[in-house]
């Protein structure tokens, strides 16, 4: 299995992909997003940062993700491959990326770009609800993904939020981020030729088929 970089604008269904990716071929997924939030959470002043930082839907210092992605890639469970999403974001991240990579004797794989279109990103951040447990993802404005109880993960039960982050407000600001800060990266892997585009307008099920005929396709080992 190959190492799996996501780039997508936020609420592209990269999280979704990534979950369908980890149960079909048992890797870690590692999200800065997830691991941010964790953070948020704690009672410090680096919580405290955090949690601002995500609420207004700006970037995080590099020097503060580029720390904790070193740390999680260095965990014995990536050694058979990892997803990682949601970092680089930036092109210095990026350079960042490919030195702890380099560091740790690993190759950057596959990067699949997930491209969306805008209006379909409104209507999907506004309908996202997470399960506080598992992290299981659902969307109320998508009939294909709507929790059969309301507010309950159909997995295991536990109470499904909405991210605070998950408001047009906040949406334009990161979609701007990422239109500024992202899409440079992108020329990045191209130059590289590991960049992979994928057409995210369709059903999870739909873009999930696109990215597994590329992994599966695959013989490099
Ligand atoms: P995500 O779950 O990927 O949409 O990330 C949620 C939020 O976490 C972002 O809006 C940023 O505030 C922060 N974040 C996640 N990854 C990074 C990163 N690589 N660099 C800086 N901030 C990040």
């Amino acid at each position: 299995m190959k190492n799996i970089m996501f780039i997508a604008p936020p609420a592209a269904g990269k999280g979704t992909q990534a979950d369908m990716i980890v149960e079909k071929y048992n890797i870690p997924h590692i999200s800065t997003g997830d691991i941010l939030r964790d953070i948020a959470n704690e009672d410090s002043e680096m919580g405290n940062y955090v949690s601002e930082v995500l609420s207004s839907g700006g970037l995080v210092k590099d020097e503060i993700t580029n720390q904790l992605v070193e740390q999680r890639l260095s965990k014995a469970d990536c050694k058979n491959g990892f997803i990682i999403d949601g970092f680089p974001r930036n092109i210095d991240q990026a350079k960042i990326y490919d030195n702890i990579l380099n560091k740790l004797g690993y190759d950057i794989g596959y990067v699949f770009l997930i491209n969306i279109d805008e209006k379909e990103l409104k209507k999907r951040i506004t309908g996202r609800r997470i399960c506080e447990n598992c992290k299981a993802i659902y969307n109320i404005n998508n009939e294909n993904n709507i929790p059969k109880i309301d507010s309950t993960c159909d997995i295991c039960g536990g109470r499904l939020y909405q991210r605070k982050d998950d408001n047009i407000e906040a949406f334009q600001n990161r979609y701007k981020l990422y239109m500024e800060k992202t899409k440079p990266i992108i020329d990045h892997y191209k130059e590289l030729g590991v960049l992979y585009e994928i057409d995210g307008n369709h059903d999870v099920k739909g873009v999930f088929n696109q990215i597994d005929s590329i992994i599966s396709g695959d013989d490099r080992t």
